[in-house]
């Protein structure tokens, strides 16, 4: 396993970049950890599938520069970056069987048979596989071969890496949940550097730790579950994750105060010196209360959703969502509190620091 450097990576699909709009990937430098597991997310089109073939090798970057292990690799192979890759949709040889597609990558290595055997035992078990061991990958239904890409993927325990692309989503729910899981498991066992896309918040928060959210072409925040909830470091990662996601407003800020409407509500804290550009101050739905106290607001729906209930609410032309508990009575005169732990404030989309 390896350290993988993305080191001022930018890449273009175009011949003639000219501006940044251009650039699929715009400035991508992050480091990740041998034995890490991480989570790369974000909206279709933001550049992950990019990023993972740039650190594969399936792609060769414009600019910037690959290392593992402190190693440059930006001019080599596939073969020589020894990377396991799983893409979304089933990549297997149709007329071999299910234990053949599995012991293939590794018979092509030289691996000792009795060796090629036991491993690939081991992962016909952990992808549920072992009764179609002997079956033409031809005759299997979807998910069935992507389970087998899955163990193509998961077969050598002596790779660099293994990114996998949003690779469950031919698979049905139950099953997505058994093989994540099982991934999880086998990071702990065998300390793989693992890369997992995917375009799903529950997916990426229930898999990694780290959660690298990327936008545009750029990464915009690493962090955990717990950081990306609460600290969204740009206004986009409040409003992808989560749901609803963070309420976001323009406000007029003035030391420890900011001014919303005909409303001043108070920060924890005063923003840093020299903070400009448009501000805008964001809460999640969790944070705001509804009571009888604070702004008075008008309710434009509620939407039951199981354990809790989202309220639509406007104030003074603006939409706000609150999050309530599923009891929890709608006042006839409603208003909204933000409770002041879960305020952030943002200029030019990118959060600022508050001090005392
Ligand atoms: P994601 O995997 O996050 O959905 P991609 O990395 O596939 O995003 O795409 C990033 C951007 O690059 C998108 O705007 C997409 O249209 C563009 N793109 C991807 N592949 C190609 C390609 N082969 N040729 C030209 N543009 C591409
Ligand atoms: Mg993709």
């Amino acid at each position: 396993m390896a350290r993988i450097d993305c080191n001022h990576i930018r890449h273009a699909y175009g011949p003639h970049p000219k501006s940044d709009k251009d650039f699929a990937l715009k400035e991508v430098h992050h480091a990740f950890e041998d034995g890490g597991a991480y989570a790369l997310l974000g909206p279709s089109g933001c550049g992950k599938t990019t990023l993972l073939n740039i650190i594969s090798g399936l792609l060769y970057p414009s600019h910037g520069e690959l290392l593992f292990d402190g190693k440059d690799v930006t001019n080599l192979s596939t073969q020589e970056r020894n990377i396991a890759q799983v893409f979304q949709f089933p990549v297997i040889y149709d007329t071999m069987t299910v234990y053949d597609n599995l012991a293939f990558p590794l018979r092509n290595r030289g691996v000792p048979e009795p060796d090629v055997d036991r491993k690939v035992r081991e992962t016909l078990e952990m992808t549920g596989l072992a009764d179609m061991a002997k079956k033409k990958a031809r005759g299997l239904t979807a998910d069935q071969k992507q389970k087998i890409s899955l163990g193509r993927g998961l077969v050598r325990s002596d790779v660099n890496a293994i990114l996998f692309d949003e690779p469950l989503t031919v698979i049905d729910p139950h099953m997505k949940w058994v093989l994540r899981s099982q991934l999880k498991q086998l990071h702990r066992r065998f300390g793989f550097t693992m890369v997992y896309v995917t375009h799903d918040q529950t997916e990426a928060l229930t898999f990694a730790e780290n959660v690298v959210v990327m936008y545009e072409g750029e990464i915009v925040q690493i962090g955990s579950p717990a950081e990306l909830f609460e600290r969204p470091k740009h206004t986009f990662v409040g409003y992808f994750i989560g749901s609803p996601g963070m309420n976001v407003m323009p406000v007029e800020v003035e030391g420890r105060s900011a001014r919303l409407g005909s409303q001043t509500i108070e920060l924890p804290g005063v923003p840093k010196a020299g903070t400009a550009g448009a501000i805008e101050l964001g809460i999640r739905p969790e944070y705001v209360r509804l009571g009888a106290s604070g702004m008075p607001v008008s309710i434009r729906k509620v939407e039951d959703i199981g354990r809790h209930k989202v309220v639509r609410a406007s104030f003074e032309g603006r939409d706000i969502a609150a999050i309530v508990g599923e009891d929890e009575d709608i006042p006839a005169d409603p208003r909204i509190a933000f409770d002041p732990a879960g305020i952030n404030l943002y200029a030019d989309s990118w959060r600022v620091e508050m001090g005392g």
